[in-house]
């Protein structure tokens, strides 16, 4: 061990309850069992929409385990076979490991890793305790951990390793180029990041489309054209930026199958839809308009390991500037009190400090 236990015997967590009741607890130390891992004193961390599907039950976690999975800390202690991070690195981390040795780690897809874990997320995806705590144990730390550059805030590090990494995975998906007109459906944290990466990636035409007045003015500040979901006509706005041909890209940042309908119309033909929302239930899709138009349809989760080096380097240049969506910064032990707020939609993004 690069260090002995500079930490104390118990530390302060949030932990899951029952639905709709989330407390902090005191609990044991995390310890280093694998010779990959490293523990991490976390300095700042966000609260999600993941958190409060959660909070409310919808997915199940064990009563007492530790949520959150956006983080930046210092290290303070590693393994032997550690080797990208050392003890007193300031550092960020991704939503999941990987194990980087499988058939798809291999390949690069390291968010279809097939030990891939989830912090913050109970027995289903892992068993990897949180980081709305004190100190977070990381498996896999040189895949998941990445040191912070030099001048970037922890407020804006911790969007790395989900919510702008996850924007950023989209707008890839998306075959984003200069000039590319792009739809992004839905302006929560990873609408807006979305909206932010394809302005950097060249996008000439953003058409963001929400029904809440504030998310659609901080859009237009991001270089979005904003339209209102249900007040403009979204259909008739594609139309409108593309001589009648509709939009190259749509990202569906909800997660609904209204969304995911409202996209395959507003894609040109021959054009990509993303769906980066959850979805988790069989849905009906009309399979005539995507394939009449010959659309090429994306999913899944978004593999934030491989992007993290391009999204931290937009984040220090300033390309990418998350900032404007952090709306509360509390302290840990006041994280009851943010689930609540949260969950009232009175956030775009809380971040906790212990
Ligand atoms: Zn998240
Ligand atoms: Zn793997």
């Amino acid at each position: 061990m690069a260090a002995g236990r500079p930490y104390a015997a118990a530390v302060r967590a949030l932990t899951f309850q029952a639905p709709g009741e989330v407390r902090i607890e005191e609990k044991p130390d995390p310890e280093l069992a694998a010779a990959d891992e490293a523990i991490v004193r976390v300095e700042a961390s966000g609260v999600c929409g993941s958190d409060l599907h959660i909070y409310h039950g919808r997915v199940p976690v064990e009563p007492g385990f530790t949520l959150g999975h956006e983080y930046v800390g210092t290290v303070v202690a590693t393994g032997d076979a550690v080797d990208a991070v050392s003890v007193g690195d300031r550092v960020l981390g991704t939503f999941s490991t990987a194990c980087g040795e499988c058939f798809f780690c291999a390949r690069g897809d390291f968010h279809k890793c097939d030990h891939g874990r989830v912090f913050g997320h109970g027995a289903t995806l892992g068993s990897l305790q949180g980081a709305q705590a004190e100190l977070l144990l990381v498996p896999h730390a040189d895949l998941t951990l990445r040191r912070v550059p030099e001048r970037l805030g922890d407020e804006v590090a911790l969007f790395a390793g989900d919510v702008m990494g996850t924007g950023y995975h989209a707008v890839v998906e998306a075959g984003v180029e200069p000039g590319s007109s792009v739809g992004v459906l839905g302006l929560g944290p990873v609408g807006l990041c979305a909206v932010q990466a394809a302005r950097a990636a060249g996008a000439g035409t953003v058409l963001a489309i929400d029904a809440v007045d504030d998310r659609l003015l901080i859009a237009e500040r991001l270089g979005a054209t904003p339209i209102h979901l249900t007040d403009d006509d979204p259909r008739a706005a594609a139309k409108r930026a593309t001589e009648g041909r509709g939009v190259d890209a749509v990202i569906d940042a909800v997660g609904h199958p209204d969304a995911l309908a409202l996209a395959c119309r507003l894609a040109r033909k021959a054009g990509t839809v993303v769906a980066i929302g959850v979805y988790a239930e069989a849905i009906e899709i009309n399979m005539a308009i995507v394939w009449i138009k010959a659309l090429t349809l994306k999913t899944g989760h978004a593999n934030v390991i491989k992007h993290l080096e391009p999204v931290l380097a937009g984040l220090a240049s300033g390309e990418l500037d998350p900032s404007p969506l952090v709306t509360h910064r509390m302290s840990l032990d006041d994280a009851p009190e943010a689930y609540a707020i949260y969950d009232r939609r009175e956030a775009l993004k809380i971040v906790l400090r212990p």
